[in-house]
């Protein structure tokens, strides 16, 4: 149940969000089931075959609620599922933006079960982001208790491979936000508190590559021009491209390379993950990558790779949406935060084209990724009012 103080009943506004609270506090054994549904099928975004289970899930359960589902057919991951809600009105839907792949492979279930502890559910994907698409259709499904059918369209766009870079999914996402009046990503809230996301990091990678000259490490020393030495000295040249205060992140975090003790190695690969806050930090870091050159001269470097998400920055139309969300709360005497982050998500996108975009709307917990991933149970109602709320003033 809700901890927070009531509110003050002589306001009428008050009144009616602290009834409506009350209506998703009915439901959250109902929510919390709806979650453990989506938990218990396996999604990894590398595997099209769970991944469509979950989808035709998800289609039928959002059909049922009169929603028209669409799958965008992909050959590589899960088809990318559309469910399109007409409204009272023809605006311009919102777009509630998720994902239903998780990183865990499948299996994972068997050692990491999905179970109630404490007052938070358990289990992968909970917080990332499988709470995030149950709040959707509750939020959905009261809105059509209240008004009897959504005040204004909606389209509910759920991706397949969200943790892998979007490469299916991205253009579509980035094509219904233009259509729309704004993002509403269900992303995990951050921290504890539950913040709701209102910038986010830019993220990328580069894959640094040495061709070095083999010789063999006793016979032929002098011959050879190690691609491992050449690795170790571009690795120090590159972290010096970091710049924590101005928020630009650079981490070499896997290393390759060479075949055996005694041979001069060949080859060597380092691969880069990169973190940027402004959009314009993107093309300066790029070329500073692809000006490295070879300290070595008879070793070769080839640099792939570049920006995937464009940082998420808070313009003025995500501040107008943060403000939206906290009048909304203020309603039922809670104080919602926002927060800016390092990680990225499909929210970069669609706020990287200008469509004013609010994330972190999902669920409250801990561990996304991790073996304790969790949400907290406590949470669920507010969320859920917070979303419901979200749609229907949007303009
Ligand atoms: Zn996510």
């Amino acid at each position: 149940m809700s901890k927070k103080k009531p509110a003050r009943t002589a306001d009428p506004a008050s009144t009616l969000w602290s009834e409506r609270l009350h209506y998703f506090e009915d439901r959250r054994d109902a929510i919390v089931q709806t979650i453990r549904e989506f938990v218990e099928i396996e999604s990894p975004s590398d595997n099209k075959a769970a991944g469509d289970r979950m989808g035709a899930f998800l289609a039928g359960i959002f059909e049922a609620l009169g929603g028209r589902a669409h799958f965008h057919r992909t050959a590589d991951f899960a088809d990318n599922l559309q469910i399109d809600f007409p409204g009272h009105d023809d605006a311009k839907p919102v777009l509630l933006l998720g994902h239903f792949d998780t990183v865990y492979p499948l299996g994972t279930l068997a050692n990491m079960p999905c179970r109630l502890a404490d007052g938070r559910l358990h289990g992968p994907g909970v917080l990332d982001m499988k709470s995030g698409i149950a709040l959707m259709l509750f939020a959905i499904e009261a809105l059509q208790t209240w008004h009897k059918g959504l005040p204004r369209p909606a389209t509910v766009f759920l991706v397949s491979d969200e943790e892998v870079g979007s490469s299916s999914s991205r253009k579509i996402t980035e094509a219904l936000a233009r259509e729309s009046a704004g993002v509403l990503v269900l992303e995990p809230a951050a921290g504890l508190r539950g913040a709701v996301k209102t910038a986010r990091k830019g993220v990328g990678d580069y894959t640094l590559t040495v061709k070095g000259v083999a010789a063999h490490a006793g016979l032929d020393p002098g011959k050879g021009h190690s691609a491992i030495l050449e690795l170790a000295r571009q690795i120090t040249a590159v972290s010096k491209f970091n710049n924590l205060k101005q928020g630009l992140t650079l981490n070499p975090g896997v290393i390759r390379g060479g075949t055996r003790t005694n041979v001069v190695a060949a080859e060597a690969v380092v691969e880069i993950d990169v973190r940027i806050k402004q959009a314009k930090q993107a093309a300066a870091l790029d070329r500073k990558m692809r000006s490295l050159k070879p300290f070595d001269k008879h070793c070769k470097l080839t640099i792939e790779g570049g920006i995937n998400r464009m940082p998420m920055e808070r313009t003025a139309g995500v501040a107008a949406l943060y403000r939206k969300a906290q009048t909304i709360a203020d309603h039922i005497a809670w104080k919602l935060d926002e927060a800016a982050v390092g990680g990225g998500s499909d929210g970069n996108f669609t706020a990287g084209i200008g469509i004013p975009t609010l994330d972190g709307l999902g669920g409250v917990g801990e561990g996304a990724h991790a073996v304790h991933e969790n949400i907290l149970i406590s949470e669920l109602p507010r969320r859920a009012l917070l979303l419901a709320g979200m749609i229907e003033t949007m303009s």
